[in-house]
């Protein structure tokens, strides 16, 4: 049996889609994934979702939006899809062996945290270097520590880790940071935290655990050895885009590419897409859910003319 709208990831994009597909009387599918609720799973405070005057915790808010989502019966299985056939109709969605198969599915499987990939950073995550502050932050207690990065992300990151360490070291590659005004203001006026400016990480030094990290002034050339006791990389994102490759068209960073302004159709039709897995841009968790919305209007819409 085929089913009518399958939702592959559970953001607030995927989230939204299937409460407005089950209020639609779809009785949407929805595999949530291993990282089920997304990247605000990993966020503290969250203060910019409009309803909340006071801010709420990202794994709080998830914890609603997917209990609104259930209360419409949408069934969410834990799992990660491992690949689609999207090339015929009914459209194909495995999880390993298992198949299913849909009429229209909405794609929401977002970004995931981006590394600098220099030598000492894989064999040391785990081990000092973490790229989720909320998740590992509580292990740095009373440590110097450094966050790579000039976005937001990084100052978030910077802001949480003075909770728990004892010094925040932002390490970037700029004089200038990338970050919003409000989040920089907060940053430079922490006591607790210094900012290295035009400053790249070369490579991460430690056996067991990071020691410290070999760093090049972009400016002067100079390379110097900076001790540190933890490394959190907040360097932005990458779309969870890969099971799609070859079946629907993407950017050249692997963002799915949407048809025309407004449209949540990707270049398979029936196939729409939603949140940070299109979106480069704003990449926020209130247009991820605005999005969800009109990915599941387009889908009813769309399965309502087939
Ligand atoms: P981002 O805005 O893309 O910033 C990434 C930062 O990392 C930039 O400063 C960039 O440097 C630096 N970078 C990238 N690759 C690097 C490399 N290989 N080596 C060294 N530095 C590198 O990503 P983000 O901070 O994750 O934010 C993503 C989006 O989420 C943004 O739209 C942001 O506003 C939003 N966000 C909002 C909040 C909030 O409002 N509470 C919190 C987090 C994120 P350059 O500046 O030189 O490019």
């Amino acid at each position: 049996m085929s089913e009518r709208v399958i939702i592959i990831g559970s953001g607030p994009a995927g989230l939204t889609a299937a409460i407005y597909a089950a209020r639609a009387n779809l009785a949407p599918l929805m595999f949530e994934g291993s990282q089920a609720g997304g990247q605000l799973m990993l966020t503290t405070e969250v203060e910019n979702f409009p309803g909340f005057p006071d801010g709420i915790l990202g794994p709080e808010l998830m914890d609603h939006m997917r209990k609104q989502a259930e209360r419409f019966e949408t069934r969410i299985q834990t799992a990660d899809v491992t690949r689609v056939e999207f090339g015929e109709r009914p459209f194909k969605v495995w999880v390993g062996a298992d198949e299913y198969l849909a009429e229209s599915v909405i794609i929401s499987t977002g970004a995931s945290a981006r590394w600098l990939n220099v030598p000492g950073e894989e064999k040391l995550r785990g081990r000092g270097v973490s790229a989720c502050a909320t998740c590992d932050g509580f292990f740095f207690r009373d440590r110097k520590i450094v966050v790579v990065g000039g976005g937001d992300s990084a100052m978030e990151e910077a802001m949480f880790l003075t909770k728990f360490a004892s010094k925040v070291t932002i390490i970037h590659r700029r004089n200038e940071f990338r970050a919003s005004a409000i989040m920089v203001k907060r940053a430079l006026e922490h006591p607790k935290i210094e900012v290295v400016w035009d400053t790249v990480v070369e490579a991460m030094l430690g056996e067991d655990e990071i020691t410290g990290l070999s760093i090049r002034n972009v400016k002067t050339d100079e390379v110097s050895t900076m001790p540190t006791e933890g490394v959190f990389v907040a360097i932005g994102h990458t779309p969870n885009t890969e099971i799609f490759r070859g079946q629907l068209d993407m950017d050249e960073v692997g963002y799915l590419t949407l048809q025309g302004d407004g449209s949540t159709a990707t270049s398979v039709e029936g196939v729409f897409a939603a949140g940070d897995v299109a979106d480069s841009t704003y990449r926020q968790a209130i247009t991820a859910a605005g999005t969800g919305c009109q990915a599941a209007i387009d889908a009813e819409r769309w399965l309502d003319q087939e």
